[in-house]
């Protein structure tokens, strides 16, 4: 049998103790794919974008709300896209400088904008309110920060939902075809000469490729309505968002950026011609397919005839595939006590995690070599979004995180974050206020 990276990763990790009895999940991430994805990141757009044309990819950091991995991304070339004073902050810890820096987030308080626009980062307004704050802002803090407005080109939904951000009724942006909505943009800009970005957003996963490129064709044609009736080129940078998907079926990635960007090349030409830069952020694409979340199997056990293994990842760390199970489906891989791939004939059996309530299954009725207790699972393609986004259910502290750099000679580990110890968990819950109840 021959051994993937990732496989070397999870022996090694075993090996070491990064999981083991007294810490039973961690996650692992692929440095090397990482540096990958953002490499053919770089080259599919600076293979269609003209000569000297400003693109700026900013990763979005709710996808991975780690400082080392925005740090190494940075070094990677990339900026950061925030959403939250404490994604800014994290951004910043991670040394992203303000000029790489875009501001996103649809519920900014007058304080986040005024730190933004004082620090120089690029602001997306959300709606019509936020431009009026930002307009009394400016009278009163001197700022060089780019200033774009975000638009829902309600080009509708993808397959999922919750992630689809261009539906008619879409909490995001300005809902461009709203009765009056379009002419009411073209106004706003024409109005604030400062204004010279446009920004949308259109879903994360679940989307089709043409319907993005369809969400970035109105983008586009709104630009050039404003810049018409300027008279001059006020709109000068585009901002596309992310929301590659992601394939979570097999190690195949897929689509490619390349086919992304030769996509919006044919159903956007101008958008590459060099006059506007471009601005992206991308998330779950560069780094789902480079993560995974080593857990050790507690107990196996049996009810009803099905065999069940209780691991200690659940919906702690991969919250929404146990919650909504049909959209976000993980392939699990079967890993022995030393951390070797388990073989043998595949029996349907349930995936538990730690979590106390029934549904907290990662996976149902799957097909796998039967896992016994010190075995070990791994949740496939979590590099995003998961063991990044914590749930606190149970009280379950956050795992450790660690990079790694496999190859036919060993493994070399880097600590992203260490385990929550449990002082920190119970700090966190409020220990020093253990008596304030009483005093009421
Ligand atoms: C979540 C989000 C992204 C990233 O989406 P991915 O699907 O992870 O690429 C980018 N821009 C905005 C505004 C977002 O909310």
């Amino acid at each position: 049998m021959t051994y993937t990276d990732r496989d070397r990763a999870v022996q090694a990790a075993v090996a070491q103790g990064l999981v083991g009895p007294e810490e039973p999940v961690a996650g692992l991430l692929d440095i090397t794919g990482v540096r990958r994805s953002a490499a053919e990141l770089h080259a599919a757009f600076a293979e269609f974008t003209a000569p000297g044309a400003p693109v700026l990819h900013a990763f979005a950091v709710k996808a991975a709300s780690l400082v080392p991995v925005l740090r190494l991304l940075a070094q990677e070339g990339l900026g950061c896209e925030v959403a939250s004073p404490g994604e800014l902050a994290l951004a910043r810890a991670a040394g992203v400088p303000a000029d790489r820096t875009v501001l996103d987030s649809p519920a900014k308080t007058p304080a986040e904008l005024r730190e933004a626009l004082a620090l120089g980062i690029a602001v997306n307004a959300d709606n019509r309110e936020e431009l009026a704050r930002i307009d009394h802002l400016r009278t009163s803090v001197p700022s060089t920060a780019p200033i774009g407005l975000r638009v829902n080109p309600q080009i509708g939904g993808g397959r999922i939902g919750a992630m689809s951000t261009a539906t008619d009724t879409s909490k995001f942006g300005i809902a461009l075809r709203d009765e009056g909505a379009r002419d009411w943009v073209v106004r706003a800009c024409l109005d604030r000469p400062w204004l010279t970005r446009l920004h949308a957003h259109v879903g994360s996963q679940g989307m089709p490729l043409e319907l993005m490129g369809a969400g970035v064709r109105a983008l586009f044609d709104l630009a050039e309505e404003i810049n018409e009736r300027a008279g001059r080129q006020q709109i000068d940078t585009l901002d596309i968002g992310g929301g590659l998907p992601v394939n979570f079926s097999s190690d195949v990635t897929t689509p490619t950026y390349r086919e992304y960007a030769a996509l919006l090349r044919s159903a956007v030409p101008g958008l590459f011609a060099g006059r506007y830069g471009l601005i992206t952020e991308f998330g779950r694409s560069l780094l789902a397919k480079h993560g995974t979340v080593l857990a050790r199997v507690e107990y196996a056990k049996s009810a009803g005839g099905r065999p069940i293994a209780v691991t200690h990842a659940g919906a702690q760390v991969a919250t929404r595939t146990v919650f909504v199970p049909e959209a976000w489906p993980l392939r699990v891989a079967a890993y022995d006590a030393e951390g070797r791939p388990k073989t043998g004939a595949p029996v349907a059996q349930d995936i538990a995690g730690p979590c106390c309530f029934a549904g907290d299954l990662v996976a149902e009725n799957r097909p796998l070599p039967l896992l016994q207790s010190g075995d070990h699972t791994a949740l496939l393609d979590t590099g995003a979004y998961y063991f990044s986004t914590h749930f606190a259910y149970n009280s379950l502290p956050r795992p450790g995180v660690y990079g790694y750099a496999a190859s036919p000679d060993g493994v070399r580990f880097a600590v992203i974050r260490t385990p929550q110890s449990l002082s920190d968990l119970t700090a966190e819950s409020g220990a020093a206020y253990a008596e304030s109840l009483r005093e009421l």
